[in-house]
């Protein structure tokens, strides 16, 4: 579903990422692991075309992501297309980025309705649905300031499938948490892998990695050092750098 061929992403004079290679399958769940900086997020934001390239390719359901090629020759796309590019890509930020003057329920209809021009009433059922799903029905009329940390979070979730996306993108969704509140969006996340999203998520979270991954890659200062089965790079990583973080994580 994925695929990037030597990315790389300059800011300034900065190489921030100096060529990835990666491929997420459909269906598959691959996490990003590496220390601060190494360049995850920015990674991420390359999928989902908040950042530019600045050298190599993305893919994302075979399409180029931001170009096209016609005649031979590269063409970056119209804003329309990027936006139709990026509506296929649902993200989830580490701080909880809901609108505060929106009901919970208001925060998960908004898209489907402005964007997809979704009919109103289908909208608000599709949200309930979600709601259910994340396990918030109860609180659908309540704004964010009056839901826990874990639960705003949860509620981005359900915002970000309110799209229909075909990729859900995570970056540290839990790393803002209080440690009691972890779990419940974790558990969220899995569920959602149980039920074949292809997901991208960014985690320190190793027992999340280890138990839901599919594949866990390795970034360390822009490049991919090492990718795996999760339980071979968790327990018995090959490199060196792999080793040092996993040390430091533990
Ligand atoms: P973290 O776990 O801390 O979020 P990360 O692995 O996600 O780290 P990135 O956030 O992708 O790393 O950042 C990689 C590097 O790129 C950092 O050194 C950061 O300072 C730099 N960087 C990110 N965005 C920009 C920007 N807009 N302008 C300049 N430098 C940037």
């Amino acid at each position: 579903l994925v695929r990037a061929v030597n990315a790389i992403k300059e800011f300034g004079s900065t190489r921030v990422l100096d060529g990835i290679d990666l491929e997420v399958h459909r269906g598959e769940v691959v996490c990003l692991l590496g220390p601060s900086g190494s360049g995850k997020t920015t990674f991420l934001r390359l999928i989902n075309q908040m950042e530019r390239l600045t050298g190599g390719r993305i893919w994302v359901d075979g399409e180029l992501l931001g170009v096209e090629e016609r005649g031979g020759r590269l063409h970056v796309r119209k804003d329309r297309d990027i936006a139709r590019q990026r509506a296929r890509i649902g993200m989830v930020f580490q701080r909880f980025n809901l609108f505060p003057h929106m009901t919970a329920l208001e925060n998960v209809v908004e898209a489907p309705v402005h964007v997809k021009r979704m009919n109103p009433a289908e909208a608000r059922r599709q949200g309930l649905r979600l709601l259910e799903l994340v396990g918030l029905a109860e609180r659908a009329d309540y704004y964010p300031s009056q839901l826990s940390g874990g639960q705003q979070q949860r509620v981005a979730i359900a915002r970000a499938l309110a799209m229909e996306p075909e990729l859900m993108l995570f970056d540290e969704p839990t790393s803002a948490l209080d440690p009691e509140l972890v779990g419940e969006v974790l558990t969220v996340m899995r569920d959602l892998a149980d039920s074949g999203m292809t997901m991208i998520v960014v985690t320190h979270e190793m027992s999340f990695a280890r138990e839901v991954a599919d594949r866990v890659v390795f970034m360390d200062a822009g490049v991919v050092v090492e990718e795996g089965d999760p339980e071979q790079v968790l327990r018995s990583p090959r490199e060196p750098r792999t080793r040092a973080f996993l040390d430091r994580v533990r």
